[in-house]
């Protein structure tokens, strides 16, 4: 059952800054909000001490199991009651509890990162070097929207510096939307994703490569001449994997 009440502002300001306050922002559902928990007999301080109990042995002595504890009750925002029944969400170790609404509401906000229109807007005006920095030091969870954003570009040199951008961030995870770019249309496009595979280095980012080499054009010699563009990436790549494994 969802947790929150859908009816109040979340735009008010103590709501606001109640999230921005959070500290850990990966938040993972739970739909089993009650979990059992070792709790120290006796108190310390006035409180007794408790923590999840994970299954295995314990101090008898020291400790009772208690089932259904919770550490928070309260969503972190708006202080909504979860109960048994409701799903909500948790960051590690439980610091922050937030209910369906608050969630659903705060969180697209950090993944929509309205920075980068910002800086391809920079580069867009010259500035390709800050534009490049910015985007490149970005975490990775930016990924998906670098990713969004070159799906829908039209201006094909900002295309070709987001895909720049986005394989220079370095992770494995982008080599997918590299192998499709490796199908796009523009030679500068697939050049990019090329060069970002060759970098990548790893046995999927050659086998990206690979399956390009079945690409066709109507016309034989762009064919051939794509294939030797392949052919030449998939030797650079192994060569750099080789010498991955070597340095080990
Ligand atoms: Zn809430």
């Amino acid at each position: 059952m969802r947790s929150g009440d859908p009816a109040i502002n979340r735009n008010d300001a103590s709501y606001r800054s109640r999230f921005t306050e959070i500290v850990d922002k990966h938040f993972t559902k739970e739909t089993d909000h009650a979990y059992p928990a070792l709790v120290s007999k006796v108190p310390v301080n006035g409180h007794r001490l408790w923590k999840p109990y994970d299954g295995g042995d314990y101090d008898k002595e020291q400790f009772d199991i208690v089932h259904g504890v919770r550490d928070q009750e309260h969503c972190s925002i708006c202080d909504f009651k979860i109960r048994d029944e409701h799903t909500c969400w948790t960051n590690e170790n439980r610091a922050c509890l937030l209910c369906d609404e608050c969630h659903d509401v705060f969180m697209p906000e950090l993944t929509k990162h309205p920075k980068i229109q910002e800086y391809l807007e920079d580069y867009r005006h010259g500035d390709s070097q800050n534009a490049f920095y910015r985007l490149t030091t970005m975490s990775h969870d930016v990924l998906p929207d670098l990713i969004t954003a070159f799906k829908k570009e039209r201006d094909g040199r900002v295309r070709v510096f987001l895909v720049e951008t986005i394989w220079q961030h370095r992770q494995q995870s982008v080599i997918p939307f590299l192998a499709e770019c490796v199908f796009d249309p523009e030679p500068d496009i697939w050049k990019e994703a090329l060069s970002g595979l060759v970098t990548l280095a790893s046995p999927q980012a050659i086998d990206a490569l690979r399956s390009a080499r079945s690409r066709q054009f109507p016309r034989e010699r762009d064919t051939d001449e794509y294939r030797s563009w392949i052919d030449e990436a998939i030797e650079q790549a192994e060569a750099e994997l080789q010498k991955l494994k070597d340095d080990k």
